[in-house]
């Protein structure tokens, strides 16, 4: 099948962006099988790309190639095998058993995420093209990383959008227990690739648990938005001198203290608080409470531009109660993982939130997504985590 773009609406493919939206294709009479690949072709009859069609989505077309090749079970071979050599020379493997092995768009695959925990591999298929490929995917998978257990998991939201319903469970390999720890730079976690966040783990944070967590010594931390416990293990591990984990989903604390049985830090250094971080933070200025680093990994406000405005006072809000919660030379490490505010908005935020709360503040260190998630240059909405190190001055 053949789609004609827009006159001028062609721009972004040419730019190499991956995205064609409903309103840049000129109508057409047959209809398209959902997920089938069609030619995008200029207004003038050229080969723009090829791409997998979404008949409910406003993202009516994702680009798989912008090159004259077929798509087929080859060419599939040929990205994922990218994308595994890509984490080889990351040498992730030297620092954890668990990464991600596909980062959709930024890996020339969207639609589709799969990460790697120790021997089972989680995929999540979000759009019509993915759900399309998702069993070729799968076997392919199954031949290049040999690991034989593929678990799904997609659950998230915006399949609604392409038409598709939440799918849960095996999809290769007969795995029975859905529980099961794996290690991050010398820790281990207990991950629940059924129920958890995600896939099962936050793994864009590994670099920065492990950054963040070298600079809590001696110190006594507030882990807020903890989950299960990622920032407040690295935190014991490395010496700090107390740890409070704070999260409102009794789940995550539950794993998070069989995390701190699973490593022998010092749990007697560790408190759990389960509660809502707005409210606590409040409450803890009120009783003049105060701390030597605080962290800040909020769940995302903001999934686009439009929800950037009340994002934004979300962020000002915590930001501004943690600088007020520090001591002298106390660190605050404070996340976004929101696409709809991006690294220079994020940093004025936090620049305001220090501003109204009368303190002086340097930033030591700028953090992103680990390498294993990686950011196609013409897909900058792939770079969507940032994290700023802040020593009160
Ligand atoms: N730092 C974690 C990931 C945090 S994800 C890690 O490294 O693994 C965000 C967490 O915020 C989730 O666990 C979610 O349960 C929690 N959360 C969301 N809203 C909250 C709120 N208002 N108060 C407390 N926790 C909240």
């Amino acid at each position: 099948m053949k789609i004609t773009i827009k006159p001028g609406r062609e721009k972004s493919l040419l730019r190499r962006h991956p995205w064609v939206f409903a309103s840049a294709i000129q109508p057409f009479d047959s209809p398209i099988a959902s997920g089938s690949t069609v030619d995008l072709l200029a207004p003038n009859g050229s080969f723009l790309a090829r791409a997998s069609y979404s008949p409910t989505s406003q993202i009516r077309a994702r680009v798989w190639t912008f090159t004259d090749e077929s798509v087929d079970k080859e060419f599939f071979r040929k990205r994922i095998k990218t994308a595994i050599e890509v984490r080889r020379r990351l040498k992730v493997e030297g620092q954890s058993d668990s990464y991600r092995l596909i980062h959709s768009e930024s890996d020339g695959l969207p639609g589709f995420v799969v990460d790697r925990y120790d021997e089972v591999l989680v995929l999540q298929s979000t759009t019509a093209g993915s759900e399309f490929w998702k069993e070729t995917i799968a076997d392919i998978l199954v031949e290049e990383t040999g690991i034989q257990n593929i678990y799904e998991r997609s659950d998230v939201d915006v399949r609604e959008l392409e038409g598709l319903k939440p799918i849960i469970g095996n999809l290769r390999g007969t795995l029975s227990s859905f529980l099961f720890p794996i290690t991050e730079h010398n820790l281990k976690f207990n991950i629940d690739i059924q129920h958890g966040h995600k896939t099962g783990f936050y793994l864009d944070q590994r670099e920065n648990r492990h950054r963040v967590g070298e600079l809590a010594k001696d110190r006594d931390v507030l882990n807020c938005f903890c989950y299960t416990g990622g920032f407040s293990i690295h935190a014991l591990a490395n010496g700090a001198k107390s740890v409070l984990s704070v999260d409102s989903s009794a789940d995550a604390l539950a794993l998070l203290e069989e995390n701190i049985a699973l490593n022998r830090v010092p749990a007697d250094r560790h408190t759990t608080l389960e509660g809502d971080v707005f409210q606590l933070l409040r409450k803890f200025r009120d009783e003049n409470r105060s701390f030597d680093m605080i962290i800040l990994d909020p769940p995302k406000f903001a999934p686009t531009a439009a929800h950037a405005e009340k994002a934004s006072r979300a962020y000002k809000d915590i930001n501004l109660l943690a600088f007020k919660l520090l001591r002298h030379g106390g660190i605050l490490a404070t996340f976004s993982c929101s696409g709809g505010v991006d690294a220079s908005l994020f940093q004025k935020i936090v620049a305001s939130a220090a501003l109204d709360a009368g303190t002086e503040a340097t930033i030591i260190e700028h953090l992103s997504q680990g390498g294993d998630h990686p950011v196609s240059l013409h897909f900058p909405e792939g770079a969507y985590l940032k994290g700023l190190v802040c020593v009160k001055g």
